[in-house]
């Protein structure tokens, strides 16, 4: 488990200023508005040193890939920022999905029936409701987390039926070795043939590609951080 001991480093306002300005370009040439996407800092492995200038600086939205990290750093921001909000994009693991509704806004990486089946056990025992995502494996690569494309439909409508989940929108991660593009598009298509309003996706390497193709939510680290 990292160690969350990345030192704190004063370049991260002035990277996340790039970000910004790299966010509205792409919005102006797919004729979208600013507000229509939402930018997460994903903090993974940076420790609050260096967290806390990027929130002075007025970034609201975070991500962190695993609930144990998570707890040990952000209670404390979280009481010291009032109005942020937490994203877990990583696996979840279903014995720990108490902790992940307890601390997080919005869940990204809801991908099998157990997970569904804990998560709202959890929701109905502690009234929170955080933001849900599916995760797709456009890629179908078998290391990745994620429903296979082919099984969405029906997954989406187990989330609802069975378990009484509302999903908000669907979450995927590109293949390295490929162009984004088209998994974004597949990814759209998906949330628009079922009615889901957002789409988390894009990354440092991509995040202008996936505005391009209508991505809600865009999870930047290493751009806004440095390199982990
Ligand atoms: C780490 C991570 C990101 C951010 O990656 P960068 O390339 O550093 O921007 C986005 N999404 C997920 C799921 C991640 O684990």
């Amino acid at each position: 488990m990292p160690d969350a001991s990345n030192a704190s480093t004063s370049s991260a306002p002035p990277a996340l200023a790039a970000v910004e300005q790299e966010i509205l370009r792409a919005c102006r040439e797919a004729k979208r508005e600013r507000a229509s996407v939402t930018l997460i800092a994903v903090s993974k492995t940076f420790a609050a040193d260096a967290i806390e200038p990027v929130i002075v600086a007025g970034q609201r939205d975070f991500g962190e890939n695993r609930v144990q990290e998570a707890k040990g750093k952000w209670p404390a921001l979280m009481a010291a920022h009032p109005g942020l909000v937490l994203h877990l994009i990583g696996p979840l693991q279903s014995n720990k999905a108490k902790e992940a509704v307890a601390l997080f806004d919005a869940i990204h990486s809801v991908d099998r029936p157990s997970l569904c089946a804990a998560l709202a056990k959890e929701i109905a025992a502690q009234g929170r409701h955080p933001q849900l995502f599916v995760q797709i494996n456009t890629g179908e690569e078998p290391q990745k987390a994620g429903i296979a494309p082919g099984d969405a439909d029906a997954f989406l409508a187990a989330c609802h039926k069975d378990y009484g989940l509302q999903i908000s929108g669907l979450m995927c991660i590109p293949p390295v070795d490929e162009a984004p593009g088209p998994h974004f598009a597949l990814t759209a298509k998906i949330a628009a043939r079922n009615g889901l309003a957002n789409l988390s996706m894009g990354m440092s390497a991509d995040f202008a590609t996936a505005i391009q193709f209508g991505a809600t939510h865009v999870r930047v680290g290493s751009a806004i951080f440095g390199h982990r």
